[in-house]
């Protein structure tokens, strides 16, 4: 079945120079007597990974039953922690999605009714739209769902 693989947590804040004063050593220019101007921009902040605990580090999977819970957690509340800043004017929480086969961890791809309809790229003429293209596995459970005949593999006649 697909499963969604999620990656590169991040927090997104936007910064607007105009609204507020942001004195300089903010920046790295402490000692100048000035003000940052323009446009907002944005700052991506990647949260301290689950499995950093500071005094030892370990794989996220040692560190975390909920990953995926946990990252967004951990970004939400130091969302919320910036958002109480005077300069932060807006926040968002992101993260890539990636949706893979729970069986070969392939990319989840599917059939269109077109490529379900045509010889060249279906598996029989029992496929369907919507039918796993990355392994046997996948295509198997697929049809025993829906009560498809199985795919006669190794293409006896
Ligand atoms: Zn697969």
């Amino acid at each position: 079945m697909m499963r969604t693989v999620r990656d590169d947590w991040r927090v997104i804040i936007e910064i607007r120079p105009s609204a507020t004063h942001i004195p300089l050593a903010a920046i790295g220019f402490g000692g100048l007597d000035g003000q940052i101007v323009g446009d907002p921009f944005e700052i991506v902040i990647a949260p301290q990974r689950l499995g950093d605990l500071g005094w030892v580090s370990m794989s996220d999977s040692l560190a975390s039953r909920d990953i995926d819970g946990d990252y967004r957690r951990r970004c939400e509340a130091l969302l919320a922690e910036l958002l109480r800043r005077p300069h932060v004017s807006a926040g968002r929480v992101t993260c890539t999605e990636v949706h893979v086969c729970s069986h070969c961890d392939r990319q989840w791809e599917v059939l269109t009714a077109d490529e379900a309809a045509d010889d060249s790229t279906n598996v029989d003429g029992h496929s369907v739209e919507g039918e796993p293209a990355c392994c046997g596995k996948a295509i198997e459970e697929f049809r025993t769902e829906r009560g498809i005949p199985m795919p006669s593999w190794g293409g006896a006649a």
